[in-house]
């Protein structure tokens, strides 16, 4: 048993708020999200842009909140290529 890599667990997010994955990998998804917080911060955006779409107002708040999620990925990236080689985040 691995730990879910965070660029998957991102990459699969539409899918896991679709519920569009087998029942293990939307196990595995939300037990990653569990455990690591910039993953579940990208989660939180993407479902909280789903609601500013659903509300119909989605091209400035989508693109807001793509930055953010985007923010959220770097952060999550850098933490799991820490041992290996820290980058500055500038
Ligand atoms: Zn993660």
């Amino acid at each position: 048993m691995t730990d879910h890599d965070c660029s998957d667990v991102l990459a699969e997010l539409n899918l896991y708020l679709d519920r569009e994955m087998g029942e293990i990998d939307l196990a595995r998804v939300e037990m990653h999200l569990r455990r690591c917080s910039p993953c579940l911060e990208a989660f939180d955006f993407e479902a909280e842009l789903r609601r500013v779409v659903a509300r119909g107002c989605r091209e400035r708040a989508s693109e807001e909140l793509r930055a953010r999620i985007l923010e959220a990925l770097e952060a999550c990236a850098g933490e799991v290529e820490r041992d290996e080689d820290v980058a500055s985040p500038e």
